[in-house]
């Protein structure tokens, strides 16, 4: 068994178990009420974890959670050009120097 991911999201955890499972792969959920303990124990002990049964799963359930987990926020944000422009994150395109942005 290995360690794929904890959060203090207990509804996220769920959903990765499901989309997890729902691609074959087998997982369970550690701590999942542990957290009436905060307070106690340092709220990294409680959160839920998600577990991989086997280890050999763990390249292809980190290709499928890697989209939910890491939404594409830093795309949204305010970027600056290597020309000195500032531009708004909804801009893949510098308009002073025609510059894409640069890969994150
Ligand atoms: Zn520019």
């Amino acid at each position: 068994m290995i360690k794929l991911y904890s959060s203090d999201d207990t509804v996220l955890i769920g959903h990765l178990q499901s989309v997890l499972e729902e691609a074959g792969i087998t997982c369970w959920i550690k701590n999942r009420f542990l957290a009436a303990g905060i307070g106690e124990l340092p709220p990294t002990a409680v959160w839920p974890e998600l577990w991989l049964h086997q280890e050999s799963d763990i390249n292809q359930a980190m290709t499928i959670i890697s989209p939910i987990i890491k939404p594409p926020a830093a795309r949204h944000s305010p970027w600056q050009c290597h020309c000195g422009e500032r531009l708004e994150g909804q801009f893949d395109c510098c308009w002073q120097c025609g510059r894409l942005r640069p890969a994150l």
